[in-house]
């Protein structure tokens, strides 16, 4: 089990209008969600600056993506220096959607972690197998060079929380079952304790990721190394999203 706060991170994708943004943050400050854990919500690019100017103190706010450059001639990106100069403390790296839809490779990942790791920036770094991945076998295998990915660029592990996103749980609504996440995480932990000493992972926040709900989330989170959760389509529900920041009662 990790010694931090108890972690809840809302990825909203590529989702929202102002007038819904707008509504949902509305929705979020009404809610109550406990002091004494880290709650970060990720709009798209577009709308943080709103988000962050608006959104109560419980709630930080996160990037979904960053480039591993400070600037320069890169159309259409936007490096983690601009987010820590905007006053954007979080960046999420890694998606599974980024992998697989925009061919990010885990060096990418990695090299995109230690930019924004050095920029200032704390990160949400995912990782997590495919189907086939798992039915072939790999998922250890996976999980070891996604990791060690992480290892070759991160120098201070004091800032990143290990999103676990098993691919085939993500906007399925097939949720891992609390035994198969909680065996990943351990395994997880496991790495980081042989890599980084046992005190440095228990300090690390490893969050569950896929299809996590307010009906599910409260049994995950009993699990001994599920440290919070990463969580998209419920995280466009306030309602939701604020039980899943409760999930621990
Ligand atoms: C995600 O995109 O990080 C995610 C976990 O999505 P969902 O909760 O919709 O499965």
């Amino acid at each position: 089990a990790s010694t931090a706060k108890f972690f809840v991170g809302g990825n909203w994708k590529c989702n929202g209008t102002h007038a819904s943004v707008e509504k949902l943050v509305a929705d979020l400050n009404a809610g109550d969600v406990p002091a004494d854990i880290d709650i970060v919500v990720a709009p798209p690019f577009i709308y943080i600056d709103y988000v962050r100017a608006n959104i109560k103190g419980a709630y930080a706010v996160a990037a979904q993506n960053c480039w591993m450059k400070p600037d320069g001639a890169f159309t259409g990106e936007i490096s983690a220096e601009m987010m820590d100069d905007a006053g954007v403390p979080w960046v999420i790296t890694g998606h599974s959607e980024r992998r697989l839809l925009l061919g990010e490779s885990n060096r990418t990942v990695g090299l995109k972690t230690g930019h924004a790791l050095e920029a200032g920036l704390s990160v949400i770094a995912c990782v997590g197998e495919t189907l086939e991945q798992r039915n072939g076998g790999n998922l250890y295998h996976t999980l070891d060079l996604q990791l060690q990915a992480l290892f070759e660029n991160v120098q201070d592990w004091g800032k990143v929380v290990i999103a676990y996103e098993p691919v085939w749980a993500i906007g399925t609504g097939v949720v891992a079952s609390p035994e198969q996440a909680q065996e990943v995480h351990a395994y997880v932990r496991k790495v980081l304790g042989d890599r980084l000493g046992k005190a440095t992972s228990e300090g690390i926040r490893i969050i569950y990721g896929g299809s996590v709900t307010d009906a599910n989330c409260a049994e995950l989170a009993t699990q001994d190394d599920i440290d919070g959760f990463l969580v998209g389509g419920a995280s466009l529900k306030a309602p939701a999203f604020i039980n899943i920041c409760n999930a621990r009662g």
